[in-house]
């Protein structure tokens, strides 16, 4: 009922008043801290809540925050992370790794997959999944993604004045897709790196992803594909939803997401999945691939459904940019792979 009182309050604040004929209205916001809960201190208690009323106005005008000790934490601790990474961000402390994607039936290694990493002074490399989640529905993901793009790229033109036509993939949220000027920005980036084809570079946006703001996305995807890169839609199969956004989305390959591919030989639905995908594309006439190729039995399976394009730690585990071209001339398909017969 303490909430229901300053719900009043609010509403007899900002009820409108005539002041020399003209109507005048005022709002207010209200900071709240309790005694003895938050502090038995009253300057504290003062400064509890001012930073209680700071949030209140943040919610937007009228409203009331208490001051709640946790949760100051933990905006704390968020805010100085995401200080943290936009510090890494201009000290270059980010690095693109490669993960090759291979044709299994030829044997032959046709491009690779860019996955950030974090080379931090004190806590060695950090994972993507440990940083990313932190700059959900941030600014600092779109400008982190718009790295990723340039850095790509410029190994991508390195690799390419060495002779090595490789197709990159990227992956982008759907944020930085849906910003007003992604497609000018991707074409500037092309001019920064005059030599890299576009028509080897492909965006991998999360299905999931895709499926928010339908019409805005396959729009942008279009306007990108004018400019000759590719898209897939990443983790495909883990969507739960209606088939038909596929005939919106105009995106050149489905990646089987990897957690189906991987338990594909012990569960009998997961192949199920892995199969059913494969038909999808087929009928939807895209390309596929799989991700989680993690055995020599795993490429076997999936050249038996039809699918020769694969990715997975079975083949090779994401590499330092300058490991990439060495392994490339290393590497030879499993024998097994060359006899199975697709279809
Ligand atoms: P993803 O795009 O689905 O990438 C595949 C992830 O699975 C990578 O993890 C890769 O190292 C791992 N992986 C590859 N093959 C296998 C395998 O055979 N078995 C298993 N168990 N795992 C395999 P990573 O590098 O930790 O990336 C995790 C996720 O973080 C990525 O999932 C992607 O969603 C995101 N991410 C990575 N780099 C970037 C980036 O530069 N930008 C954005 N926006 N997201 C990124
Ligand atoms: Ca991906
Ligand atoms: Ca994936
Ligand atoms: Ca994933």
């Amino acid at each position: 009922d303490c909430e229901i009182t300053l719900h009043r309050l609010l509403k007899v604040i900002s009820e409108p008043v005539v002041l020399r004929n003209q109507p005048v209205s005022v709002s207010a916001s209200i900071g709240i801290s309790i005694f003895p809960e938050d502090d038995t201190d009253p300057d504290t208690l003062l400064r509890h809540a001012d930073q209680a009323m700071y949030q209140a106005k943040q919610q937007g005008k009228n409203c009331f925050h208490i001051y709640n000790l946790e949760l100051d934490r933990q905006l704390h601790a968020h805010r100085e992370a995401l200080n943290r990474v936009e510090q890494a961000l201009e000290n270059e402390e980010f690095e693109l790794y490669f993960q090759p994607k291979v044709d299994m039936q030829q044997g032959a290694v046709f491009g690779a997959e860019a996955l950030i990493r974090w080379r931090h002074p004190e806590r060695g490399l950090v994972m993507p999944d440990d940083f990313l989640p932190l700059l959900e529905n941030h600014e600092l993901a779109i400008r982190l993604d718009a790295w990723v793009i340039d850095k790509a790229l410029q190994h991508m033109e390195n690799w390419q004045s060495r002779g090595l036509e490789l197709q990159i993939s990227i992956n982008i949220t759907a944020r930085s897709l849906q910003t007003d000027d992604f497609v000018l920005q991707l074409y500037y980036a092309f001019e920064r790196y005059p030599a890299t084809k576009p028509a080897y570079f492909e965006l991998e946006i999360l299905e999931t992803q895709a499926l928010s703001d339908l019409t805005l996305t396959s729009q942008v995807i279009k306007d990108c594909q004018s400019l000759g890169v590719q898209f897939a839609l990443d983790d495909f199969g883990t969507g739960y939803s209606s088939l038909s956004y596929l005939k919106h989305l105009s995106v050149e390959t489905l990646k089987i997401d990897q957690t189906f591919v991987r338990d594909m030989l012990e569960d009998d639905d997961d192949l199920a999945i892995v199969q059913g995908v494969i038909g999808l594309a087929e009928s939807f006439r895209r390309q596929v691939i799989a991700e989680g190729v993690e055995s020599i039995a795993h490429g076997i399976a999936l050249l038996q459904m039809g699918c020769r394009h694969g990715q997975g730690y079975g083949i090779a585990k994401p590499m330092p940019a300058s490991e990439l071209a060495a392994w490339i001339k290393e590497w030879k398909a499993p024998a097994e792979w060359k006899i199975s017969d697709p279809y």
